[in-house]
């Protein structure tokens, strides 16, 4: 077993920003790990959660065989040839009998690992499979469709040399989503130039740095973003010359925009009027505006509205194609798919949202008698039990599948449902990497290599797909042998053969990331086969983005510059930057039918006009409580870390509650109280804070694992939010869930400690 006692470089897996990382390795086990100077993008920031990233690495729960279950209900271990073999046969079963499109796809990667989910795509090609979702389509998918229906692109905010920052039901100190948040965030506050507008119903930690925090009643975003482009048009703060270079629809949004009642909707919104006013005239007349939103506004009533309104802030204002706006960025590789979103799901017809069906309908497509119910599951890199709307109804729709296959690196709430478990390698036993964006204007792409070879009994995802395709017929030694041998030949042999043949031979194109594993990976540096996937995507964006990778140094053109960008990720561990772009090209980068921003999305503008008439919420006296299940705090980290003695502070994740709200429940500072909701009912320890609104509590996210203690025993540590949430609670068209914005009541169950 290689130690790394040099500082070798990686990054970190717990959030969407992966900060580059080096650390230093023994017998196994991470024994030193800090900020990664030479990344360019973090340069050398982290958080505190990386610090424990050994527990990740080294647990009780990572699995270190296939696994069969018995009829008895255990598992059994078996070889990897037998699992191969009864997986792919059993999965053709299903193909042979029902067709293809009734297994499904869940999953595919988390917030470090995305490799596994893209070479997926050629076992489900191979089984004939349509339908796939994961995390996104419970958080981001009413973003995406916006997002396509106005700019056909995904604009990025740009907080480095912005004059405003706005964060809307986004708490970045704890949640990070961009690069160095929170020394952004204190560069922000303390520049008297600058600006930060937080809206959110808690005083968060990013809320107390805020020049504007405006403490939304939960649920009631959609008024108070209505308001403040209320002010922006009614106050004339409208940016006239971008909209008549770049929208065409400005005339039909307006009047709609005039109508509303400023002081009306603040107030039920929770705001002082004035305090809308200001926060909406600071963006209006600010020289430059980055915006993020997030899970506050995209898990809470009329999110998807949220989301138009949102983006309606900054491009009505015109901050958008400079510094410090919103910009649209190159991506390596594609984390979003990019078919048509009029696809509907099988059974129920729900919008499928980039490639995405909502996680919140799942079940209902396999609890029913339909003809077109899902029979089999594939669940790669997830864990839906746990993390989905209504535990409950997942466990009983994983057990009424025909096969459910999961393959990971830990033994998890969904896991132990499952018929066959295939034990991935660790993020840290592989190459990795993942798609989520590297920023503006410099794309900054981290390969990451890996630190120990994988664990006895494991494999990487690429091999597990690449042995189920081969078990599956998709492909034979001798359908490769050309490619292999120009493969040695050389970058550009090999290039040449591997269009001709992916030409040729479309069941070959099929299962073009195995190919390239196949072909290509062998040739690739030790350890790194699992790259070969993105020499693909090096030729494409080398293709599609040749000046922007051209300006940050490479060299080259067609082929030539797409093999000098794959190069330059497996010769820089730290991260590397692959393109840089001009403001201007955002632009450019508009895929909308005539090239402009689409102001109008038809079925929003009724949502829209419809809060005119909507009735404010009458008490609910069986259920008076909004519980926002699913808080990021310094102590969470979604799933990832099974082991809860990660959490030194807070292990058991209290539900916070407003002051005056926890004298009337009659629970004192560490006690406990027991919370229920039409779903379910748990109890829970409880932290009384004044950031809280009364009426409104919060829960942690990624707490409620079981894991063996000490004497090998399971416990679970902490409330899973998801035995309280309901899967009907969702938004009409993107069927997100409204996980922030759960009903409930409380009762306290014994004094706290004096
Ligand atoms: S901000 Fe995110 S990626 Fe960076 S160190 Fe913290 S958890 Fe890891």
């Amino acid at each position: 077993m290689t130690n790394h006692t040099e500082w070798h470089s990686t990054g970190c897996i717990l959030c969407s920003t992966n900060c580059g990382l080096q650390v230093q390795t023994r017998e196994g086990h991470l024994i030193k790990i800090r900020g990664d100077k030479n990344n360019p993008r973090s340069k050398g920031y982290t958080c505190e959660k990386p610090a424990q990233l050994d527990r990740y690495q080294n647990h009780a729960d990572r699995l270190r065989s296939p696994l069969r279950r018995t009829p008895d209900g255990e598992f059994e271990e078996i070889d990897w040839d037998t699992a191969i073999a009864e997986v792919s046969n059993r999965l053709d079963q299903i193909r042979q009998k029902h067709g293809g499109d009734k297994i499904m796809y869940y999953g595919g990667g988390g917030q470090g690992n995305h490799l596994g989910g893209a070479y997926s795509s050629a076992t489900r090609r191979a089984l004939g499979m349509r339908y796939q979702s994961n995390a996104l389509a419970q958080e981001k998918t009413g973003e995406f469709w916006v997002e396509r229906q106005m700019f056909g692109a995904r604009p990025e905010p740009d907080f480095q040399s912005t004059e405003v920052a706005v964060f809307i039901g986004k708490n970045p100190w704890h949640s990070h989503g961009f690069e160095r948040a929170r020394v952004t965030l204190r560069e922000i506050s303390k520049d008297p130039e600058r600006s930060m507008i937080v809206i959110d119903p808690r005083r968060t930690e990013t809320a107390d740095l805020a020049d504007h925090f405006l403490q939304v009643r939960p649920g009631t975003d959609a008024f108070l973003l209505a308001a403040m482009l209320a002010v922006l048009v009614q106050e004339d703060l409208i940016d006239h010359a971008f909209l008549n270079a770049h929208t065409k629809t400005f005339r039909d949004l307006k009047p709609i925009l005039e109508e509303i009642d400023v002081a009306a909707y603040s107030k039920r919104a929770g705001v002082d009027p004035e305090h809308t006013r200001a926060a909406a005239r600071r963006i209006g007349r600010a020289t430059s505006v980055a915006v993020l939103e997030d899970l506050g506004i995209e898990m809470a009533p009329h999110s998807t509205l949220n989301s138009y309104l949102e983006k309606l802030l900054y491009v009505l204002t015109g901050h958008f194609g400079r510094p410090g706006t919103m910009n649209v960025g190159t991506h390596l590789g594609k984390l979003i798919g990019t078919g048509s979103d009029n696809r509907r799901s099988p059974v129920g017809g729900h919008r499928i949202i980039t490639g995405l069906i909502p996680c919140n309908v799942i079940p209902d497509e396999i609890l029913t008698d339909h003809p077109n119910r899902f029979r089999g599951m594939i669940i790669e890199s997830g864990n839906p039990v746990h993390s989905l709307a209504d535990s409950p109804r997942m466990r009983e729709a994983l057990d009424a599948l025909d096969c459910v296959i999961v393959i990971d690196v830990a033994m998890t709430e969904t896991a132990r449902h499952a018929d066959y478990i295939l034990p991935a390698a660790s993020q840290y036993e592989k190459t990795e990497t993942t798609f989520f964006g590297g920023g503006f204007p410099e794309h900054v792409f981290q390969l990451r290599q890996p630190l120990f070879e994988p664990m006895p009994g494991t494999l990487t995802e690429p091999e597990i797909h690449s042995r189920l395709c081969r078990a599956l017929g998709a492909y034979r030694d001798v359908d490769l042998s050309e490619l292999k041998a120009a493969a040695e030949e050389g970058g550009e042999s090999f290039a040449r053969t591997f269009s001709a043949t992916l030409a040729e031979r479309p069941n070959l194109a099929a299962i073009m990331p195995v190919v390239l594993y196949e072909t290509l990976g062998p040739r690739l540096p030790a350890g790194q086969q699992e790259a070969a996937l993105l020499w693909a995507a090096c030729q494409q964006l080398a293709a599609s983005e040749e000046e922007s990778v051209r300006r940050a140094g490479l060299d080259g053109t067609g082929p030539a510059l797409g093999q000098a960008l794959f190069e330059a990720l497996l010769d820089h561990p730290e991260g590397v930057v692959i393109s840089k772009d001009v403001h201007e090209v955002s632009f450019q980068r508009l895929q909308t039918e005539d090239g402009r921003i689409q102001l109008v999305i038809p079925e929003l503008i009724e949502e829209l006009q419809a809060l005119a008439d909507e009735a404010a919420p009458s008490q609910d006296d069986a259920f008076p409580f909004v519980l926002a299940a699913g808080e990021r705090r310094g102590n969470t980290a979604n799933t990832i870390y099974r082991d809860p003695a990660w959490r030194r502070k807070d292990p058991e994740g209290a539900l916070r509650i407003n002051p005056r709200d926890a004298a009337r429940v009659g629970v004192a500072p560490g006690g406990r109280v027991r919370i229920t909701t039409k779903r379910g009912a748990l109890e829970t320890v409880v932290e009384i804070t004044d950031t809280l609104q009364e009426g409104h509590i919060t829960l942690p996210n990624g707490l409620g694992l079981d894991f063996p203690d000490e004497r090998g025993e399971r416990k679970v540590c902490g409330v899973p939010p998801n035995e309280l949430t309901s899967s009907e609670d969702r938004d009409p068209w993107a069927g997100t869930p409204w996980h922030k914005h759960v009903r409930a009541r409380l009762e306290a169950c014994e004094p706290g400690p004096l």
